[in-house]
């Protein structure tokens, strides 16, 4: 069904910087924020690959005194943020660097909530209505091609009391500017950059399929499936390829203005109940759930799996082998990254029923094109 009748408004507060070197003009985004006393947020894996070195030497000519926090695991949990947040306040820092994966930049943003709000917990932000005001202001530079995270104004963290996945959502969580440099890319390992990729791919099929898309995101994820169906499988193959690193990086942004505008699904909601429980890596989650899900889904959306096909490159005679098309290039891309299988997850048949639960009460169950219940996800899961 058309969602052209559909009222939508759209904004993006995040100005996008994008080009390959771009990260050396970090400087004049520092002094456009004013700011003098910067921390830099980042994790061990970004320490490791020698990023730091793109940025350590722009702060020192520039006259900005920084600290580091990098005590940030993937899929970061709710301590990290709240040792972060001592971190930024005793160093009276006056904004934030956010270089990293969707790990690092979702942190960032939940220490830039308990800084600016003054809280200790994080919990007490989770959901979509408790931060009230402009967060610390960062800068987001994103070294992962798939979470869009650097456009988007949420945080995934995991509650480790509950060991679940909360989202903590505001647009005044968004950063200053996004400043996309493909070259920062080059260093992530083949099964990152596999994992990543499908989870960007996974936010592009998602934002266009999902009960609440509107035009503007529509365009931007037609265009996020083409690259990265395009690129995905070449950066895997080749990470020195900038030219698929660049398209993977474009790819991955246009899919999280996309999703940001409009919602994830099914996938997403058992990606996370996933993540929170296992701490398996996010992108393999949605990356193994995905051509599930999609052929789940398939008879609420054909027309829509059509032009996903079309925008992949496949050539069909009706919709519905259109749509086929489109679940059976997913599953085929997936099998040339080298994903691993649901199994390898290691998931328990006594977890299955909570799992369910977990996936049904997230808050992006409702905006599926199919109606899950409960019931529905625990099919999936099986
Ligand atoms: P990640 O940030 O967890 O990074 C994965 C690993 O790759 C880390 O060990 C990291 O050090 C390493 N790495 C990152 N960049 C590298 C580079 N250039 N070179 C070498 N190593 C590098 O992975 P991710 O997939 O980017 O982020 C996942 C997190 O993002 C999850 O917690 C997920 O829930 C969240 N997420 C958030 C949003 C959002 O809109 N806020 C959207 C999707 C996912």
């Amino acid at each position: 069904m058309t969602n052209i009748l559909r009222q939508f408004s759209f904004e993006l507060p995040t100005r996008i910087e994008y080009g390959v070197g771009i990260v050396s003009k970090l400087g004049d985004e520092l002094k456009k924020l004013r700011a003098q006393k910067v921390c830099i947020i980042t994790d061990p894996g970004i320490i490791k690959a020698g990023l730091l070195g793109k940025i350590k030497p722009i702060l020192n000519e520039e006259g900005i005194s920084y600290s580091i926090f990098d005590g940030i695991d993937p899929n970061p949990k709710d301590r990290n943020v709240e040792s972060g947040a001592r971190t930024v306040s005793s160093f009276q820092a006056d904004a934030m660097i956010a270089m990293g994966g969707g790990s690092v930049i979702d942190c960032a943003k939940a220490i830039g909530v308990l800084v600016s709000h003054g809280g200790e917990r994080i919990k007490d932000f989770e959901g979509r209505t408790k931060v009230k005001k402009p967060i610390l202001p960062f800068v987001a530079i994103p070294t992962t091609a798939g979470t869009g995270s650097e456009v988007t104004f949420s945080a995934v963290i995991t509650d480790t009391e509950n060991n679940y996945k909360m989202t903590v959502k505001s647009p005044y969580m968004a950063a200053k500017v996004a400043m996309l440099d493909p070259e920062l890319t080059v260093t992530v390992p083949p099964h990152i950059t596999a994992s990543t990729g499908m989870d960007a791919l996974t936010h592009a099929i998602e934002a266009y399929t999902v009960k609440v898309s509107e035009p503007v995101s529509d365009a931007l994820a037609l265009y996020a499936v083409e690259l990265i169906t395009q690129n995905l499988a070449r950066a895997v193959k080749d990470g020195e390829n900038i030219e698929a690193r660049a398209s993977m990086l474009v790819g991955s942004l246009l899919a999280g203005i996309a999703f940001s505008h409009s919602d994830v699904g099914s996938v997403h909601c058992m990606a996370e109940a996933l993540g929170g429980i296992y701490d398996a890596p996010h992108g393999v989650c949605n990356a193994v759930l995905l051509p599930y899900v999609m052929e789940y889904n398939a008879e609420f959306c054909i027309e829509k799996y059509a032009r996903i096909a079309k925008a992949m490159g496949e050539t069909f005679e009706t919709s519905r082998e259109g749509a086929m098309k489109a679940v059976e290039r997913v599953k085929k891309l997936a099998k040339e990254v080298g994903l691993p299988s649901f199994k390898s997850l290691g998931v328990k048949e006594s977890d299955l029923e909570r799992l369910a639960d977990m996936a049904a009460g997230n808050i992006s169950t409702d905006s599926n094109p199919r109606e899950m219940s409960k019931e529905d996800y625990l099919v999936l899961f099986k």
